[in-house]
């Protein structure tokens, strides 16, 4: 069986897009694949958490992919700082890792962009680390984004680069990994673009039902629909686009027909996308609720994520100490 694996960022909650573009897939992931979903806590530190944020956010996204369905039994779930083996592959295969190729990474390029009073070495081998996340299981199967699609690049370089060193097969190279055919990108509700953290448009799971009307009823539109079967403007089709995903089939066949018939009100569009958004998110939020509240199995789940994890780390990691030299005293 292959096997996946998936970094989750605890920074935020999960919006609709996250939902339907990445953790929708996970949970049918785990299914037929040997699946490692683990949460980067280490990863975060590049931003300077403040220690209780760190942890109140570790907890979050846990309760939210659990709530979400990710089956702690199916698939191994861990928080990387449990695992201390990441981190001694991590110094390993940092000897072998070049600062001019790290410098030219897009990702480091945009975190200088974006934070010049903060670009702690940490960034720089950012790559590096998610090498060592990656082939510490030898995944071969990298559930990643366009935009990530570099760092897993970087993972088969690194990976490949092991082998060659040492004239052994320790590794396979990570692939990038599209489950299933069409990827779905959930658009924001600001006329443009793709719902995302950094564009702060996002709606996410554990949102206020006031809170998403406001949002949606805030969500831009256009002047209407000018003649029959026009064609549809970019605001108008992101709001299908949602409702789509959260509505019944015959509320987004209502309003595709009065828009093509030019009857539609956009009000009315936003009241019912409101309300099957809340109808579809209320469920995930009183679940992460009662996760949350729940701290002995928010622990059984952390100590048996760590034990899965450990016990495929440890064997690789042992494997990787002998092929360097280190030999048992
Ligand atoms: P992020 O934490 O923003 O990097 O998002 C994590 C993952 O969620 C991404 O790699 C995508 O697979 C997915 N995702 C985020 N935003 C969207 C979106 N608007 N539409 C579809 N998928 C998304």
């Amino acid at each position: 069986m292959e096997t996946v694996l998936s970094g989750i960022r605890p920074t935020g909650n999960l919006h609709l897009g996250n939902y339907f573009g990445a953790v929708q897939n996970f949970i049918k992931m785990q299914e037929s694949y040997n699946c490692f979903f683990f949460i980067a806590d280490w990863h975060s530190l590049t931003t300077h958490p403040t220690p209780q944020d760190l942890h109140n956010n570790v907890t979050q996204i846990l309760a939210e992919y659990l709530a979400c369905g990710i089956d702690p039994e199916k698939a191994t779930l861990y928080v990387q700082s449990e695992v201390p083996e990441i981190a001694e592959l991590y110094l390993l295969l940092n000897m072998n890792a070049y600062v001019g190729e790290l410098e030219r990474t897009t990702t480091f390029k945009d975190k200088v962009r974006a934070q010049p009073e903060n670009v702690n070495a940490g960034l720089l081998t950012y790559p590096v680390l998610q090498t060592a996340d990656i082939i510490i299981h030898k995944a071969t199967k990298v559930p990643v984004g366009k935009d990530q699609e570099q760092n897993v690049e970087i993972a088969r370089k690194y990976a490949r680069r092991f082998n060659q060193m040492y004239n052994v097969d320790c590794f396979p190279e990570p692939m990038p990994f599209n489950f299933g055919e069409n990827l779905v990108k959930i658009p924001g509700l600001d006329g443009s673009g793709k719902m995302g953290k950094s564009e702060g448009n996002g709606i996410f799971l554990y949102e206020d039902a006031e809170s998403i009307r406001k949002k949606v009823m805030r969500a831009v539109t256009d002047a209407g629909p000018q003649a029959p079967n026009s064609e549809v403007s970019e605001p108008i089709q992101n709001l299908f686009t949602i409702m789509k995903s959260v509505s019944q089939p015959d509320t987004l066949q209502y309003f595709t027909e009065a828009y093509a018939n030019c009857t539609i009100r956009y009000g009315d569009l936003k009241k019912q996308l409101a309300e099957d958004i809340i109808a579809f998110t209320t469920p995930f939020k009183q679940k992460i609720e009662d996760i949350k509240a729940n701290k002995k199995y928010l622990h059984d789940v952390v100590q048996l994520g760590t034990h899965k994890a450990r016990e495929s780390a440890s064997k690789t990691l042992q494997e990787v100490r002998s092929v360097i030299g280190f030999r048992q005293w």
